[in-house]
């Protein structure tokens, strides 16, 4: 089947990709992740690539082992082969801790001591003056309180002990990408150029009070280091493609081609529905469903413009 994925690309897209699938073993796959899955792999296979596997568990509160023996489980059923070895991003920590150093070095970087409801509190005050509260794609925007923190008072307070994360000084890190690099641009294959607006989402974290990274910071670092050259994944992260070009541009990585997948929809046109959105890939296996059954089905609900 070569569909509308085919006619749409140019001969220079069809170079041997390196795609990944990458899933946070928090729990068991479902359709939503088998189309994802089985999209990535197809457009490697398709261009004669590689095809990789990802665990993505740095967040080691969520992160479970048997999640993981899962997810491979449930792929081997789908059919679907990867790389070996498997990177683990838990065994990565010093390669992020490395791309911290050197965004702090260049000054883009501020501890933040504030709790979530004390940023709740602040942006509730600043609601008052509506002009001010923005909200970004992942919600409210941090309001910058720890960034105008003065020298001795972010001395003081890391000397106490007390947690912070740590965030990217969005205005500054954005002017100086771009006094490096011009304007910074990249592409969906399926949403077409795009100019980088990672200033949409005001000064994200970059290593959390828990986990010394963010899923922004690893997972840019990661895509590079493994040559991925073509990022597939749902369109609800298309606005994050906007941070992880801002770091490609920072960090002096390579910059691949991205294909936002639309996030598979039930036969109304509603996302997918709770009934199938709920059951997992080992509930449809058990229930007696076949690999080619949930190919078919979620080839079916992607019908609308990127099939698999
Ligand atoms: N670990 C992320 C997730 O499961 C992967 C997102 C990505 O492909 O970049 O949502």
């Amino acid at each position: 089947m070569c569909h509308i994925l085919c006619a749409s690309m140019t001969e220079s897209e069809m170079k041997p990709e390196t795609t990944r699938f990458a899933p946070s073993p928090t729990g068991r796959l479902h359709l939503g992740h088998a189309y994802s899955a089985l999209f990535a792999e197809r457009l490697a296979r398709k261009s004669g690539g590689r095809f990789l596997l990802r665990i993505e568990d740095i967040d080691t509160g969520r992160s479970r082992p048997e999640h993981e023996a899962a997810i491979c489980e449930d792929l081997a059923w789908l059919g679907l082969s990867w790389e070996q070895p498997v990177w683990r991003q838990s065994a990565r920590l010093p390669h992020y801790r490395a791309a911290l150093d050197r965004l702090d070095a260049a000054g883009l970087l501020y501890p933040c001591f504030c709790t979530r409801k004390m940023i709740r509190a602040e942006i509730a005050a600043i609601g008052q003056a509506p002009h001010l509260s923005v909200s970004g794609p992942d919600g409210p925007i941090y309001p910058g309180t720890c960034r105008e923190l003065g020298k001795e008072a972010r001395a003081s307070r890391i000397a106490a002990g007390d947690p912070f994360a740590l965030r990217l000084n969005m205005a500054r890190a954005i002017s100086q990408a771009m006094s490096m690099a011009g304007e910074i641009s990249w592409r969906d294959r399926r949403e077409g150029p795009q100019a980088m607006r990672a200033d949409i989402f005001g000064d994200i974290v970059i290593a959390r009070k828990d986990v010394p990274v963010s899923y922004h910071l690893a997972v840019t670092i990661d895509d590079a280091a493994q040559g991925v050259s073509l990022v597939t994944r749902g369109a609800d992260l298309l606005p994050a493609s906007h941070i992880h070009r801002l770091l490609q541009a920072l960090l002096d990585l390579p910059v691949p081609d991205w294909h936002h997948h639309p996030i598979l929809r039930d036969q109304d046109g509603n996302r997918l529905a709770k009934r199938l959105s709920s059951v997992s890939l080992a509930d449809l296996r058990e229930g007696g469903k076949s690999p080619g059954w949930v190919r078919e089905t979620v080839a079916e609900l992607a019908a609308d413009a990127a099939p698999i």
